[in-house]
């Protein structure tokens, strides 16, 4: 879209917003969901699951005024210039009375949803139904000594990144191995297309037309697989939803964390494993000469480094969740009041040289960096490494129950974990909550120790 014409793409977002609100809060709309409810004890499973998240958009959408709705609508469409230019000059200040607003209005929505506990509850909420303030500090708490001790451990071993030869990598060579890679993962290209974007993404349009955007890496080819594996991760689980339940809310995916967890299952769990490297390996020699005399030991080791990075889409795997728990602090002590947004910048370097061990050396690789608070999601940032941890213990559990997955990830075949992921968490769509999904699937809530584990095994070995 050009950027003249933001205002104007403001005003048909404030309109359907209103639109959707006065819809949803309409006598009729309560009449209908009441008259259901009524006859709640006559319905089957899924219809009582869908009543369910009807119930959840009513209760949500009613809490809200129609002013809130109508002045978010407004921000966020101010906060899409206004983040973008301070990105691009580094300067915070740019964006600083934008941020404010936002938060501002983040603060009256979680006290009109009403919260138990903590204010940051009814945020999160939206994006991992469920989960809590409480939940998300007691698994981070795990993590972030355990992560700081693992990158300290691994630097000892290996003081120098193991790096991929450099580019450039040609985008031909890039699309030549592309078809490979989505058959062997079991993307379908029938119900499933690829395309190209600048920020990459997985949209669902209908159940039978999944859309992957995808962009190509002049100099790291190996940052394109990790693209093109992570997405159609995410492209997997939707041609996954029950078809039978399509449109209707019980057919759709439970959370961003588990959405999460399938995408990041894909890129790192299949991705750098040994097996798939070494199918993978010969078609990288063949598209790329850099790779001519790289071994299957080197080759699983580049894709199991790590390296120093201020930027999070560019993070390694472990450093990532690192990433993540710097921004859920920040978060929480912005929404709890604890920190001005005159002070993010300071807090966020401070906190982030803390934990990496190196500094951030201006706001446009620090607090700038992402776009999620211009868009007013607050509390989306957990989902990301809930999913590294539930990605983590779902693979556990079906490699377990598939004894010749390695062997079939080195022949390039992935069609029987894909049916394993059909069957234990796909099909399901919303029939469970994230934490239910895990104890049936796993027999236990959601544990950090899985993740670790299988990083201590990759990257130390
Ligand atoms: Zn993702």
């Amino acid at each position: 879209m050009p950027s003249a014409a933001m205002p104007q793409r403001t005003s048909h977002m404030v309109y359907l917003s209103q639109k959707i609100h006065e819809f949803t809060c309409s006598n009729e709309f309560a009449d209908a969901l009441n008259a259901a409810e009524a006859e709640n004890n006559k319905l089957s499973d899924v219809e009582q699951c869908n009543l369910r998240f009807i119930r959840r958009l009513f209760d949500n959408e009613n809490a809200m005024t129609s002013e809130w709705v109508k002045q978010f609508a407004e921000q966020r469409g101010k906060n899409s210039s206004s983040w973008k230019k301070a990105r691009a000059e580094s300067d915070f200040s740019l964006f600083q009375k934008d941020l404010e607003k936002t938060i501002q209005l983040q603060r009256e929505r979680a006290e009109l949803l009403g919260y138990e506990d903590h204010i940051y509850d009814a945020l999160h909420d939206k994006f991992e139904i469920g989960s809590k303030t409480a939940d998300v500090q007691r698994l981070f708490a795990t993590l972030a000594p355990a992560t700081s001790d693992l990158l300290a451990e691994i630097k000892d071993i290996y003081p120098e990144p193991i790096a991929p030869p450099p580019g450039p990598y040609s985008e031909q060579g890039q699309i030549n191995i592309t078809d490979a890679i989505l058959a062997s993962i079991g993307f379908n290209t029938e119900r499933g297309t690829l395309g190209t974007t600048v920020h990459p993404f997985c949209s669902r349009i209908d159940g039978d037309d999944t859309r992957l955007a995808i962009c190509y890496v002049e100099d790291n080819a190996l940052i394109y697989i990790g693209l093109l594996m992570h997405e159609a991760g995410h492209g997997i689980y939707n041609q996954g939803l029950p078809e039978k339940l399509l449109n209707q809310p019980a057919g759709d995916a439970i959370s961003l964390g588990i959405h999460e967890s399938q995408s990041r299952l894909f890129e790192n769990y299949v991705g750098r494993s040994k097996a798939y490297c070494t199918w993978l390996l010969p078609f990288m020699q063949k598209q790329f000469p850099q790779y001519k005399d790289v071994d299957v030991d080197t080759f699983t080791k580049m894709r199991n480094s790590v390296h120093e990075c201020r930027i999070r889409t560019a993070s390694d795997e472990i450093s990532y969740n690192l990433h993540i728990i710097l921004r859920f602090e920040m978060e929480l002590a912005l929404i709890s009041g604890e920190l001005n947004v005159a002070d993010l910048p300071a807090a966020w370097n401070k906190r982030f040289e803390e934990l990496f061990g190196y500094a951030v050396r201006n706001d446009a690789e620090g607090c700038l960096q992402d776009v999620h608070w211009s868009m007013g999601a607050f509390g989306y940032f957990p989902t990301y490494t809930m999913g590294n941890c539930y990605a983590a213990q779902f693979f556990h559990y079906a490699k377990r129950n598939l004894p010749k997955l390695d062997e079939d990830m080195a022949k390039g075949d992935c069609s029987s974990l894909v049916k394993w992921l059909n069957k234990n968490i796909h099909q399901h769509g919303s029939r469970y909550m994230p934490n239910e999904l895990c104890i049936k699937v796993t027999g236990e809530h959601l544990n950090p120790t899985y993740l670790l584990n299988s990083l201590r095994v990759r990257y130390l070995n």
